[in-house]
This record gives structure tokens, sequence and C-alpha cells, in this order.
């Protein structure tokens, strides 16, 4: 509940000047119209990143058959003005026949019924939700599947009005019909029904909630800043697989959990392979209080860091890096893949793929547990001490005379250490030296275009970015072998 009012503030914010007109708000996922069904109380964006399905704002996802007009909708019509206003309603898993593992019953509605902005057919238009490629058309469905392996279906478009065919490759945002109310000899009411099918890990099979992934993409459309994910403060912090900030992509069922080891009890691995693109891969997205210099560790566990070739991306400060790292020595715990700078805020992170280039038959692992960013540029303030001014002049440390001559240049190698404590030894030198930070003249840093405001970058769009750069040869191997 608290969300629904940040987020109508956030949009009055974001908008003054048409603050008249209706805030989006949105009831809880998992709360569906009493008497409708129960619900999946589910918070995962299980498409991060996608287009929402309806070109424009606004849009009013709700029940058809417990709103108005609807069979169990207490009368009215389905133009009603309640129809088409917010809150929005989830309506996945309400009561329906259909076999869906993940509704509570194991079944229900396999999506989302989402209205147009206004009550009128063949006139609103369905986009696509990622890149992919149109795989069915039925008589009222239209089926397109993302380069991600995720499903998303699109029923009760009106069929003279598509702009797509089976076959046809799709961009994220194009038009593949208008929202109307087919639904073959007879008609339904004029809304999108959209769903999405993945493979989820301990699930199998199934169609998601898309409640939350049309949260997120409609905030997108109408302007809203992304809640972050979380902020790692000025000092560094831990981001591990169990973090909102962490996320498994691409063909997720690749991905293996590995229970009683790694950080935090748990880690993710997958098996490295050969191909143009990746396969699985996974991401820890980093949003920071403060902009500085910090060390990027990942955490490793032995029988699970075995490939020689592991490839991780850093996007930092607009820029981007891709690193070639030996997982197969030190490999027990904490290891450094180095030093970058980052700026304040987000749209910044650090991915790992599975295409290494190694032969999947020697079944080299790789993993995907906790991430530690400790930065290493902290000047200490004249006044950080917490007792009075009156008392510094005894103290035994002479903290006051250090201070003033800490403000003017200082040494961030010495920081580090001071400051985070847990540096590693070869940490400072070797880290900044081999091209953590954009400056080194040995290293090639590659500017990512839409970094600074496209969502793209981070999205499953990012393999075929990188194998653009991958041509540019930035490899970097943190270990020589000996
Ligand atoms: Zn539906």
């Amino acid at each position: 509940m608290k969300k629904i009012y940040l987020a109508s503030m956030l949009f009055a914010l974001a908008i003054p000047s048409i603050a008249s007109a209706q805030s989006f708000q949105y009831n809880p996922p998992g709360q569906l119209k009493a008497g409708s069904g129960t619900g999946r109380v589910d918070d995962t964006v299980f498409v991060p990143g996608m287009r929402y399905p309806i070109e424009n704002a606004p849009s009013f996802p709700n029940s058809q058959v417990w709103g108005k007009g609807g069979l169990n909708g207490g009368g009215g019509g389905q133009c009603d003005s309640e129809n088409y206003s917010y809150p929005w309603w989830d309506n996945f898993c309400e009561t329906r026949s259909w076999t869906v593992p993940m509704c509570p019953g194991g079944t229900g509605h396999q999506g989302q019924d989402i209205r147009p902005a206004t009550c009128e057919k063949n006139l609103h238009w369905a986009v696509a939700a990622e890149d992919g490629e149109i795989t069915n058309i039925g008589t009222y469905t239209v089926t397109l599947v993302g380069e991600s392996g995720t499903k998303h279906r699109y029923l009760h478009m009106e069929p003279s009005s598509l702009q797509v065919s089976v076959g046809s490759s799709v961009s994220r945002g194009d038009r593949l019909g208008r929202v109307s109310n087919s639904f073959g000899d007879t008609a339904t009411t004029i809304h999108l029904h959209y769903d999405i099918f993945q493979t989820v890990a301990g699930v199998g099979q199934s169609y998601v909630p898309p409640y939350m992934s049309l949260v997120r993409s409609y905030e997108e459309l109408i302007g809203m800043p992304a809640e972050p994910c979380g902020i790692i403060a000025e000092e560094g912090g831990i981001i591990d697989d169990d973090s909102k900030c962490f996320r498994l992509a691409g063909k997720t069922q690749f991905w293996r959990t590995l229970d009683g080891e790694g950080h935090g009890g748990r880690l993710y691995w997958t098996y490295a392979f050969t191909n143009a693109n990746p396969s699985a891969w996974a991401q820890w997205d980093f949003e920071f209080a403060q902009g500085g210099k910090y060390r990027l560790d990942v955490y490793l566990t032995p029988s699970e860091a075995t490939s020689t070739k592991t490839r991780y991306v850093v996007r930092h400060s607009g820029s981007m890096q891709e690193l070639i790292v030996d997982l197969s020595e030190d490999n027990n715990g904490w290891r450094s893949l180095g030093e970058f700078e980052f700026a304040q805020g987000g749209t910044q992170s650090l991915s790992v793929y599975d295409n290494t280039g190694e032969d999947g038959d020697l079944q080299l692992k790789i993993p995907a547990d906790a991430v530690r960013l400790t930065r290493t540029d902290l000047v200490i303030e004249p006044d950080m001490g917490t007792t009075e001014p009156m008392d510094m002049g005894s103290d035994p440390v002479d903290l006051g005379s250090d201070s003033q001559d800490m403000g003017g240049g200082s040494s961030p190698v010495d920081m580090g250490s001071t400051g985070g404590g847990s540096s590693q030894p070869d940490m400072n030198t070797g880290g900044s030296s081999q091209g953590g930070t954009p400056s080194t003249g040995s290293t090639t840093t590659t500017t990512c275009g839409g970094c600074a405001t496209g969502r793209k970058n981070q999205e499953p769009s990012v393999p075929v970015e990188l194998l653009v750069l991958g041509a540019g040869a930035f490899l970097m191997r943190r270990r020589k072998r000996s």
C-alpha cells in the first residue's frame, strides 16, 4: 500500500504540469477483485526492461469478468468510468479452469487483462514487449517469443489491423495490432489479454505473474523514475543473489542452484560453452549513493568456479568494460575484478555470461553469487570524529593535524586500507594499473552509447552489443599463470 502512495507522489512531482490528471495507482500484486479467486502475491518483475504492451498511456489493467459490465461485475456497462480509472487490479490467477502451476490452486487466469485509454475498439495499438519473433498467429492470439526466450501472448486484437505475420522479426515497441474485442465467433470486452510464459526455477514451464512487469514498464512509459532495487552506501556494500539488485537472465533454466555453499548459503552456477551469443547470464545492478572509486569483488566457491575464460562486463560511469577472468585460480572466497570509477546513481552494473568460448563438454562452471563493492578513495573529513573539537587536542593520535593535511590531496591507496579494512594486498596496484579505470592508458574502455538514458543496455539486448564490442579486443586477464 505504501508503494501506491509513493508512486502517485513521484508522478505528481515528475510531471507537475499535468498534476490535475489522475495519478497512477495500483493495488498490490496478488490482490484480486473480491470473489474472483485467489491471486499470487509476487512482486517479481519477470521481464525486467520490457516495453508496456500498449503504446500509449493511460491504460487500465483490471478484471473483465468482475468489473462493471462483466458477467460477475454487478451491472453497469464495460465503458463505465470505474473500468477506466486507477487503481489497477491484478487478475492473474482469477478463477478459470486453465492449468497454471504458479497459481495458488494450480489453475486460473493465465495473464492480465488490460483496457486501453478509452472504451473504443480498433483504435489503440498493442506493441512488442521486447525484441523477438512472431511465432504463431491464431484466430485472436498473437505470440511473440523474445530474445530472452520469454513467450508473450496478445489476445483479442482486431485481426485486420495486424502489422505482423508468422516469422516477423519485431523490435521492442513495434506495433503489432489494435486492441479490440475479437474472440472467435463471439466478442469479448474491449481489452488486451497479455500473458508471459517462462521456465521458472523450481516450478518448470508456466505462465508467470505479469503484474509487476506491467507496473514497472508502465512507470517507464509515463516517465516515472525507477525505484532503485537498493542503494549502495558511500563506503560500499554487498549484493548477494537474493537481492532485488541481482537477476538471472536469458535462458534462466540453465542456471542451477547450489544450496549450503557460497556467500549467504546459496549460489547459482551454469556451464561455460561456445557460441556467438550467451545463453544464460546474470546481472547485478548498482545504484550508488555517492560516486567514487570502488573495488569490485565477486564471491567464488572452488567447485563451481572452474571456467578459465569467464566473461564479465562492468558498466560504470557511462563506460563499459569487458573482463576475461580465469576463475580456476584464487577461487575460494572474494576475488577482485579491479577498481572502477562509479558515478552517483544507477544504470551501472556487473554482468557475467556463459559463452566463454570453452568447450561445453569440459563442463567448466561459472558461478553467480554475491558481489562486493568497497570504496577505495574515501577521504576522511577533518570533522569526522564524533568527539567534540575541544577534546580533540588531547587525542593521542592527533587526528586534528593529520586531517588538515589529508583534506588537500590524500592518497587513495592508504585510504582504501584504512577505511575498508578488508583490502586484498594486490588490489590497489593491480586493480588500478591494469585498467580498472577509464583514465588508464593501457586499457581499452568503450563508451556505451545508450548507457546514460536507455534501459535497453541492461536488458537482453546487451549480448548483441557485446558482439560488436568484442571485436575491439579489450581482453584483460587479472591473473597470469606463472
Ligand atoms: Zn484474459
